[in-house]
């Protein structure tokens, strides 16, 4: 019955009702929702400032929604698993908490929906009204660089269906002539990833009972609306969850699954389910949706509890988290095995997660190498990828022999590329050996060579390098850019902020200077344009929070350093003063963490070649005279895997990558790192494991655990926890910062302790950067007298 050429296709599917065949099925999980020009980021943001009315917001985004709708179903997404409710103006957790009414006191007198929405997500500031509100908190939504709003709910949290999105959005696609499949976030993980409110102590889990009731009655909503399936996202099953969970499960999706009319496609993603595989094999669900491309050794066992249970199985075979083509052949292999064993009326081709975090399109891609071009697949090209997997397996391979074989080309050359292979790297990395990951003597013995040859004070003040990036700065990068300036005109004028800056710490009294980073536009980025092996997009960008827009650098090949990268511009520092100027560099385990990173390696083995290119760096910043090198890690953390047994692999490369980078120095260069957080409880021995000669990590915000943490591991090497926050244009007096430095002293040796601010001041205006430097190195002065 199945005809192979695709004329002959499209006659059969046309002219037979589609129940008489049984087909796999073309799914989608999410879609980005910020436009194919960042539309929604722009709308929001003119909403903000007055430009925009609500009513002009609204209408903006029921067209870009209209348009997503479009675009998946001309694709080939199958009519009725095309996601709705995966829009939102801020972010799908806030949506929820407003969906179920979960507002916290404080945004109750807003009004609603629009202004307290916005208020929860970003904070509201009307003095005059006397409205000062501040936003709630924003963590990363599991190991991707997307924010979303902690919920926060009250130990007698009442839910009530407070908005009526899901349906809106679900009967404004069928208004389109578009079924679509609405998405919720499921009710345990929303609970799981939710906090109490401050001041009460109760586990969000125990609200589960309260909260139910108003799933079934959404669910029974969108089903009279019209929907025949809702997927519901549990995410947290990629985490390792207390033994009772299996029981909040098993009764959350016995309920749900009660309501009639409306079936339920459970979908988790990010990684494998491992011991809750044990969990979702016990719920009344009519699908499952897996993440093939984070954990393809579950596909035995999920098939097998699809066969056994009678489900649906959603095969996640298109990386949503990525950047690259799929390999088309290995796809449609796993989506047959699946076929084979579950009959293809049980099979949804997917991508592994909500697309959400992939560039909209490749379309605007007019700059790059067209051979990397072509290696490439943003938003737009992963559905036809699912629309040619699933057409192959449906139709047979005939019906889409020219997308196959062109996808077969691209995956050879990418494979054996000369832009990608470098036999130089590769001899490189196998010329490594254990020495290159250890400094010369240990921390006491490069201390006393450092201080002999630095003469440094007691409590030592400096900076985390970066000064303020004023409009200044970067209109002359965008003269530059534009070519309205010479690459001369534009240097000079960086030197001449260098100069101003040198001079700023000189008059001060800052010990160890840095230059400022005025030539940078970003820390990631710098770099990456001055390494071999990355390539930057025009348009990739993927939403980070709220309105705000991130567009990762792509590691596409071997990675190497052509040329010294900051080795001029540290010199020319270093040449304006006598005190000691500090070289700036960005890690290799931050570098990897902020990029899209190629998928045919280890991350790790990325992460090494970033090292080795940031090591001769390091060597030739000493090697010009640069006594003291910062190499920055502040991803370190967030690199950190879901699942509590896979840290301990993680970290140990992690610390290596960092010290092969910063190892291959005198015992008299002074090797420096910076963190940005101050939760170091899941970390500390990874600190101690880099051996840096000293750390500046941010403790502005911290009630003195970290301290804590730091005097009970027994921090043997340097540290500056920041003595002020940099994150707001407050100066901090004189007082405050002396009590802090005071109550340091109760946790940390005081020779070991540097005095600094806690992160750069690239955000920061001059006015209150001069003032709170200038406080700050006077209460490290006070500090000499007496000590
Ligand atoms: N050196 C960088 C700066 O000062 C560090 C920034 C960061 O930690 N994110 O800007
Ligand atoms: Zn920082």
């Amino acid at each position: 019955l199945v005809p192979h050429k695709a004329s002959r296709s499209t006659y059969y599917i046309s002219s037979f009702h589609r129940s008489s065949i049984t087909m796999v099925t073309a799914t989608n999980l999410g879609f980005p929702r910020i436009g194919a020009n960042r539309e929604l980021k722009k709308l929001v943001e003119n909403y903000w400032n007055g430009k925009l009315d609500e009513k002009a917001l609204l209408t903006g985004a029921k067209n870009l929604r209209a348009e997503h709708w479009n675009i998946q179903k001309k694709a080939g997404v199958q009519d009725g698993h095309i996601p709705s409710n995966d829009f939102s103006f801020y972010d799908q957790v806030l949506d929820h908490l407003h969906l179920f009414g979960v507002i916290p006191q404080k945004y109750q007198g807003l009004k609603f929906p629009l202004e307290a929405y916005f208020a929860m997500g970003r904070g509201l500031q009307r003095p005059d009204e006397g409205i000062d509100v501040p936003a709630m908190e924003m963590k990363k939504w599991f190991d991707t660089n997307y924010h979303f709003i902690v919920p926060e709910f009250q130990a007698n949290q009442e839910f009530t269906l407070r908005s009526r999105k899901p349906i809106d959005e679900f009967v404004e696609a069928k208004a389109l002539g578009i079924k679509t499949r609405p998405v919720l976030l499921g009710p345990v993980s929303f609970l799981r990833l939710g906090k109490a409110a401050k001041g009460q102590s109760f586990d969000p889990i125990s609200l589960l009972d309260r909260l139910l009731p108003v799933y079934e009655s959404l669910l029974r909503e969108l089903a009279n609306a019209g929907a025949e399936w809702v997927q519901i996202d549990e995410p947290i099953l990629t985490f390792d969850l207390p033994a009772e969970f299996k029981n909040h499960y098993s009764k959350a999706y016995t309920k749900l699954s009660a309501v009639s009319g409306i079936k339920i496609l459970v979908a988790n993603y990010f990684g494998r389910l491992g011991e809750n595989l044990d969990i979702v094999a016990n719920l009344p669900i009519a699908a499952l949706h897996v993440d093939l491309v984070r954990a393809p050794e579950e596909l035995d066992a999920v098939l097998k509890i699809a066969q056994d249970k009678n489900l649906a199985l959603s095969v996640g075979v298109i990386n949503g988290r990525n950047i690259w083509k799929a390999d088309l052949d290995a796809a449609i292999a796993t989506v047959r095995r699946a076929v084979g064993l579950l009959g293809s009326d049980k099979v949804f081709v997917a991508p592994s997660c909500s697309m959400l975090h992939t560039p909209h399109s490749l379309e605007a891609e007019t700059k790059m190498d067209k051979t990397i071009l072509d290696w490439l697949s943003f938003a737009v090209q992963k559905l036809s990828e699912i629309a040619i997997i699933t057409k192959a397996v449906n139709q047979g391979e005939d019906a889409v022999a020219d997308a196959l074989s062109a996808n077969r080309k691209s995956m050879q050359a990418r494979r054996t590329s000369p832009l990608i292979h470098d036999p130089q790297v590769q001899a490189e990395m196998k010329a490594v050996t254990e020495e290159m990951f250890k400094r010369k003597s240990p921390f006491p013995q490069r201390a006393a060579a450092q201080q002999a040859k630095l003469n440094l004070p007691p409590f030592p003040t400096t900076t985390v390098g970066s000064f303020p990036q004023t409009k200044e700065v970067r209109v002359a990068r965008q003269k530059l850019k534009k070519g309205e300036w010479t690459p001369a005109e534009y240097e000079a004028f960086i030197k001449a902020e260098t100069d101003k800056c040198i001079r700023f710490q000189e008059q001060v009294g800052l010990d160890v200077l840095v230059h400022g980073e005025f030539e940078r536009n970003d820390m990631v980025e710098y770099f990456g344009e001055n390494l071999k092996g990355y390539v930057f997009s025009q348009n990739g960008w993927v939403q980070s929070y709220g309105s705000r827009c991130v567009k990762p650098p792509i590691i596409y090949g071997d990675v190497s350093r052509p040329n010294p990268m900051t080795v001029e511009w540290s010199k020319y520092a270093q040449s304006k003063t006598q005190k000691a100027m500090k070289g700036m560099l960005t890690g290799p385990v931050t570098m990897l963490q902020w990029s899209f990173v190629r998928d045919d390696q280890p991350r790790r083995d990325t992460a090494f070649q970033l090292a080795l290119a940031i090591r001769k760096e390091v060597q030739d910043l000493e090697r010009a005279g640069i006594p003291v090198i910062q190499i920055d890690e502040p991803a370190i953390r967030e690199g950190l895997p879901l699942r509590h047994s896979d840290w301990q692999e993680y970290l140990n490369w992690a610390a290596r990558a960092f010290l092969l980078s910063s190892t291959g120095v005198e015992d008299t260069t002074q090797i420096h790192t910076h963190m940005c957080y101050s939760d170091f409880n899941d970390i500390f021995s990874t600190i101690q494991a880099l051996d840096a000669d000293a750390i500046t990590i941010e403790n502005s915000k911290s009630d003195l655990k970290l301290l804590n943490a730091f005097e009970r591991y027994g921090y043997t090497n340097g540290i500056g926890p920041g003595l002020y926050d940099i994150h707001s244009p407050r100066v901090p007096s004189e007082e405050e910062m002396r009590e802090r430095l005071q109550e340091m002293l109760k946790y940390l040796k005081k020779d070991l302790v540097w005095v600094n601010p806690d992160c750069g001041l690239k955000t920061r205006g001059w006015p209150e950067t001069e003032r709170a430097l200038s406080n700050m190195c006077r209460v490290a002065e006070s500090f000499r007298k007496s000590a």
